[in-house]
Parts: C-alpha cells; sequence; structure tokens
C-alpha cells in the first residue's frame, strides 16, 4: 500500500524522525489556515505547497511550489488543487490532485550551506537483509545517479538478529562528510528511520531530500513510504491510510470482489484460474499477435457467479476485443465451470467481443460439448495452441 507524503512523513514522525513539518488541505482556505498555524509554532513565514499525490517528482511538474506570504500561499494551493499533475512518473493525463501538504520552509540561509541527500530503505532479496541506500547526491533522480555517478551511492546491510549497530550509523554520517552536529544529528536521523521500518513492516522508505539545514539539523523533506500489506492486520491504524483515488477504479473493484486483476494496455481480456497459468496465457497472447488487456486469476472457484464478476470487469476496459478464457479443471470440474460461462453469458445479455474458452482437466470432453451445444457465440478449444489460433482468428477479423 503506498501513501502519500504526508500520511510518510507522520509514520516517521512517530517513530522520532525528524521531518519537515507541515499540515493537510483539501482547498485554498484551509491552506491559509494551516500556514497561519505553522507559522505560530515555527515562527517561519514561507511554506511551500506540495501536491499531495501518488507519484514522484512533483517539483518538475509544478506540483511544488513555494509562497513568501499568505496571499501566495492561496493563490498557490488554488492553483495546484484540482489540477491533473503530470510528472515524469504519471501518465499524460497526470494526476488529479485533491489534497496539498502546506509546510515549512526548511531551506532558510543561516550559518552554513544546505545540503540535500538521498536515503532509502529497502530489502535486498539477494541477500535477504534489509538495506540502507544512501547518497551524496540528493534531491535529482537516483536511477540518473546510479546510471552516471554510481560510485556516490553507498549502501549499508544490516543483519536482521542485531539490527542497525551504532557504528553502521556513524559510518552512513561519515559517508555523506557530515561533521560535528550535522554528524550526530544524521546517526539519530538514520538509526530513528531504520526502526521506523521495521515497525510500521514497510517495504518502501524513500527520502528524497534527506535536508541538512543551515543550523545542522537533519530531516525527511519528502517521504515515499510503501506498507507491506501482508502486514496491514497488524497495524489496523495504517489500514484507513489507503487512498483509493489513488488507484486504478478498476482494480479496486475487482479487489472488492475477491477478484486478482490488473489492469493492462492490451485488446484481449483473460480470465485464468491460477496465477502461474494467468501468466502462461499471457505469453500465449502475445504470441497470437495479440496483447493482454489485463492479468486476472479467478481462484479456485469458477463458478458462475465468479464468472460473471470477471465478465463484468473485463468488459469495463473498452479496448477489449476478445476474451480468451483459459481454465485449467483439477480440483474445479470443467462441466461446472462451462456451465457457469454459459449461465453467466446468458444473463450479462450485452456481450459483443468474440470469447473463446479452453477448457482442459476434468470433465474437460463433457464442457466442450455444453459449449458446443449452448448456441452462443462462444468458441471452444481443448488444446493451448488451438486457443491461441483462434484468438488470432477473431483478432485477425
Ligand atoms: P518530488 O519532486 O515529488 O520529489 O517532491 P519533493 O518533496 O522532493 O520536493 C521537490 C523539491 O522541492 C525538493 O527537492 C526541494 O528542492 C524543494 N523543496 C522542498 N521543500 C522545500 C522548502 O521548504 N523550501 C524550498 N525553498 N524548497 C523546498
Ligand atoms: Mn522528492
Amino acid at each position: 500500500m503506498n501513501l502519500h507524503e504526508y500520511q510518510g512523513k507522520e509514520i516517521l514522525s512517530s517513530f522520532g524522525v525528524r521531518i519537515q513539518r507541515g499540515l493537510v488541505a483539501q482547498n485554498a482556505q484551509e491552506a491559509v489556515a494551516a500556514a497561519k498555524q505553522l507559522t505560530s509554532e515555527t515562527g517561519t513565514s514561507w511554506h511551500v505547497i506540495k501536491a499531495q499525490v501518488h507519484a514522484g517528482g512533483r517539483g518538475k511538474g509544478g506540483g511544488v511550489k513555494l509562497a513568501k506570504n499568505l496571499k501566495e500561499v492561496e493563490e498557490i494551493a488554488g492553483q495546484i488543487i484540482g489540477m491533473d499533475l503530470v510528472t515524469p512518473q504519471t501518465s499524460a493525463a497526470g494526476k488529479r490532485v485533491h489534497q496539498v501538504l502546506v509546510a515549512e520552509d526548511v531551506y532558510y540561509p543561516g550559518e552554513s550551506e544546505t545540503s540535500e541527500f538521498y536515503m532509502s530503505v529497502l530489502l535486498n532479496r539477494g541477500t535477504g537483509r534489509n538495506m540502507i541506500m544512501y547518497s551524496t547526491e540528493g534531491g535529482m533522480d537516483i536511477e540518473t545517479v546510479a546510471e552516471e555517478t554510481p560510485h556516490l551511492i553507498f549502501t549499508e546491510e544490516v543483519d536482521p538478529a542485531v539490527g542497525l549497530l551504532p557504528f553502521q550509523a556513524r559510518r552512513v554520517a561519515f559517508n555523506l562528510g557530515l561533521s560535528g552536529v550535522a554528524f550526530k544529528e544524521m546517526t539519530k536521523f538514520v538509526t530513528a528511520l531504520y526502526t521506523a521500518y521495521v515497525a510500521s513492516d514497510s517495504s518502501l522508505f524513500e527520502i528524497n531530500p534527506v535536508l541538512k539545514t543551515s543550523d545542522n539539523l537533519i530531516m525527511a523533506v519528502d517521504a515515499k513510504v510503501t506498507i507491506d500489506d501482508n502486514a496491514l492486520y497488524r497495524h489496523k491504524k495504517y489500514v484507513d491510510l489507503r487512498d483509493v483515488r489513488e488507484e486504478s477504479a478498476i482494480e479496486v473493484e475487482a479487489g472488492e470482489l475477491g477478484l486478482n486483476y490488473v489492469d493492462l494496455d492490451g485488446n484481449v481480456g483473460c480470465m485464468v484460474n491460477g496465477a502461474g497459468l494467468a501468466m502462461a496465457t499471457m505469453d500465449l497472447i502475445k504470441q497470437a499477435g495479440g496483447e493482454p488487456a489485463n492479468f486476472l486469476d479467478v481462484g479456485g472457484t469458477a463458478d458462475a457467479a465468479r464468472v460473471e464478476a470477471a465478465f463484468k470487469i473485463i468488459l469495463k476496459d473498452p479496448a477489449v476485443k476478445a476474451i480468451l478464457i483459459n481454465i485449467f479443471g483439477g480440483i474445479v470440474r470443467c462441466d461446472r465451470v462451462a456451465q457457469g460461462v454459459i449461465d453467466a453469458y446468458k444473463n450479462m445479455g450485452n456481450i459483443t467481443v468474440p470469447i473463446i474458452v479452453r477448457l482442459q482437466g476434468t470433465n474437460a470432453d463433457i464442457a466442450k460439448e455444453l459449449i458446443d451445444n449452448s448456441g452462443l457465440a462462444v468458441l471452444s478449444a481443448t488444446e493451448f495452441q488451438e486457443a491461441a489460433d483462434k484468438v488470432q482468428e477473431v483478432l485477425a477479423k
């Protein structure tokens, strides 16, 4: 589950990680009120207004702006809320902004220079250990740093049995070129950050930039936090942080129906039981000259109700020109599935795209007979290749 910046920062802060302080606002008036409150708490009269959408690169797309007085807060917040923000990480249509974070300006001038660093915490699947990845090159695209100056990216692997050790935190601060107060601040920051990562059951923290302020404080200016869905049952208070407006509407609906569905760009809808078979089916469609419109695993009980639910979801995608149903009857009997397809097809009443059904396994022969005698415009196949050829045929028409 991905979180908004302001939600990620709240979690970090709850574990003692210093953050750029801010308040979320749904409209320009709330933004002004938020700015006033921040000024009374922090003393700073400049604020940054930051679009809250699940995409990075907001600064580049005009979704992060500095406001030097309350009038500018109102103007900028009014401008950003409601806009379709296009960043290097969104589609060309962009993402609608529903709320902004009004944050204290932390780039104020002072006794020393500000510096921006990069820091993330994630699982290294190769070694099976959590890893802190960090760089002196903060505020920019880490992919670019990795390509052009890979020697400026450091990693610190953590033994899960003992956690992050003090000498490791000091090594991070040292490699970032810090000394004095900032050095100490960084060891505290990275230690708290690692604790937060483990305790919140996150699968990714990406803090870009981590800022050294001009008075040598170390704080998170941005926060990309992904919580492991499989651990959400242990964190009831995080469940409500899900913002379904940020997710694909079809995927959310499919999730509510208990279907494993991922929206893709192609033209052939797939309905399959089992994730492995679903992957193989997508390969098959590509081989036949089509492009899968989705990944869909209907699970073990492919009965009429589930097949109908799956039809509804697949047909919501206007790009779908054919549907390939590929079911292996191991525990589930193929004749049951065939009857389910026939019933669902009749119930829907308005299916106009060609359907190819390939049923293999228990009672596959009876299933084929049922489909062939149903009088419906459904093509049956028993072999994988036969199904692929039929997909190719209907696409060519
Ligand atoms: P992203 O573009 O989506 O990664 O959003 P960030 O939260 O990283 O903000 C983008 C950039 O805005 C940062 O890299 C900073 O350079 C700038 N920025 C963020 N907070 C402040 C602030 O308080 N004052 C000023 N002047 N700039 C800021
Ligand atoms: Mn950032």
